[in-house]
């Protein structure tokens, strides 16, 4: 086995007990990202002096007996997340030269842990989209198969992990943008509790859905990534103060007396036959396993896409005004008018999704229809989350697709965004709860490509998600198939 194909844990045992040098870890990461990047298209930039640097530097911690549980371990980051002297791009022209002056708090805990950052990976632009074809600078292709999309927002994410570019990775999640691509991508992916992971530092889409979370080879790899970047920030109002548990301690293999509620998920239009059966067949998993089905009901699942396709615009078209050419990002030269300025700027700048959304959120906010949308949006909103309540109170975790499909080719819904926003159904409720969600593969369609199974939980019991997807992983080897790259 070559070390970029190892799993954090692994990479960290041998780091330990210096049989392996983060050095000579890095550098094969680095191999392997020259080897397969032009066919994969993860990355928007790779820092390879900086993280050679860092994995010297994390040499000599693990020398001095210094070392933590990421220390010297290569990560990659979406390219929302600020890094200091590192351009953060976001996917998009109007911030292609932007070098941010601070580290997002994230970073800045990845840093202090000691791990080894490779580079930026690509999304979509302003992570508005669920394939990475809104990048404006290329899209990624999917590992399994580069005909296909990686799935997005944080298709890059997914894909250098997947592809074995990286061994493991932050991404953002606003209405599923980590657990479809990583579901995609046969990886696994965990969006947090809203309020879990400090979003300073993330450039933001919409507040009070965004959250940033770990993919990886494994739920132990996650539960390791999240455990060093959870917990209280003050430069974050909505971080909460609650304790940090310890994630690698939940992770006993131990089902026993687990309620599951299975939404009626076969019931939504379009959901693919490979994946209706993949997903009931891990649900005979857990159920020997121990745990046991409930019944549940989530009546207003059936508006959340409408729901999220109101709020989320709203927040976007607010966040983004402050891109008006004359702070920070690229502005269109040539005018003399500030208004002209601010147009051909924002209309050169801002690719076609990104406009659509601004276009939406500026119209459901506007007065005369500020409450049909966006008010009637936000009620709705609270009765999903209503919706989880009642489900919580019966069961432990919700288990459900992430995705209706398996990835489709590079291409095929470029033209036809409302067919693209419905396919976020399974993965947009958490996000308007708060809910934590996790993806784990759980098997592959008649063509190969990968599967995803989501695990959702109350707020704050990410332990409970992890607990349950490393058992699946103990019980079964879809995480450990690699793409025929
Ligand atoms: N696909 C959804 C959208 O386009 C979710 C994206 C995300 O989670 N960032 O908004």
């Amino acid at each position: 086995m070559q070390p970029f194909q190892l799993t954090i844990e692994a990479a960290a045992n041998l780091l330990a007990r210096r049989e392996l040098s983060a050095e000579e870890l890095t550098r094969s990461v680095l191999e392997r990202v020259d080897a397969v990047e032009p066919r994969v298209e993860a990355y928007l930039t790779v820092d390879a002096p900086g993280a050679l640097a860092q994995a010297r530097e994390a040499d000599r911690r693990l020398a001095a007996g210094d070392a933590g549980p990421l220390t010297g371990i290569p990560l990659s980051l979406k390219d929302v997340l600020c890094t200091r002297g590192l351009r953060t791009t976001c996917g998009s022209r109007i911030l292609e030269n932007f070098v941010p002056p601070y580290d997002a708090t994230v970073v800045e805990r990845l840093r202090r842990a000691g791990a080894v950052l490779v580079g930026k990976t690509n999304m979509d632009e302003f992570a508005m989209g669920s394939s990475t074809e809104n990048s404006a600078f290329k899209p990624t292709r999917n590992p399994w198969d580069t005909r296909r999309i990686p799935g997005g927002s944080s298709g890059g994410a997914a894909a250098a992990v997947a592809a074995d570019m990286c061994l493991g990775a932050l991404g953002s999640d606003t209405g599923g943008s980590i657990r479809q691509p990583a579901s995609h991508c046969g990886v696994v992916g965990l969006k947090p509790t809203y309020g879990r992971v400090s979003r300073f530092g993330l450039v933001a889409f919409a507040s009070s859905l965004d959250q940033i979370g770990p993919l990886g080879k494994s739920v132990a790899d996650c539960a390791r990534i999240l455990a060093a970047i959870a917990g209280h920030d003050p430069r974050d109002a909505t971080s909460v103060p609650e304790t940090v548990p310890d994630y690698q301690a939940a992770l006993t293999g131990d089902l026993h007396g687990l309620r599951i509620g299975i939404p009626d998920f076969a019931a939504i239009g379009g959901l693919d036959p490979a994946v209706a059966r993949s997903v009931a067949a891990a649900i005979g998993t857990l159920e020997s396993l121990g745990a046991r089905q409930v019944p549940v009901s989530l009546p207003h699942t059936a508006y959340a896409v409408a729901t999220y396709y109101i709020i989320a615009p709203s927040e976007a078209c607010s966040n983004l005004a402050r891109y008006d050419g004359v702070r920070f990002g690229a502005r269109a030269g040539g005018q003399t008018d500030l208004l002209e300025m601010y147009r051909a700027t924002r209309s050169k700048g801002f690719g076609e999704e990104v406009q659509r959304r601004i276009l939406l959120g500026t119209y459901a906010l506007s007065a005369g229809y500020y409450d049909a949308y966006y008010r009637k949006a936000s009620q709705v909103r609270t009765l999903i989350v209503e919706d989880f309540k009642r489900a919580f109170a019966a069961c432990d975790v919700l288990v459900s697709p992430v995705a209706p499909t398996p990835a489709f080719p590079i291409g095929a819904k470029a033209d036809d965004p409302l067919t693209m926003y419905l396919s976020d159904i399974f993965t947009i409720p958490a996000n308007l709860a708060g809910i934590p969600g996790l993806a784990v593969p759980c098997g592959f369609a008649d063509d190969g490509l990968p599967v995803g199974l989501q695990i959702q939980a109350r707020h704050f019991n990410e332990e409970t998600l992890l607990r349950v997807g490393h058992a699946f992983e103990q019980a079964t080897d879809f995480h450990q198939h690699k793409p025929p790259l």
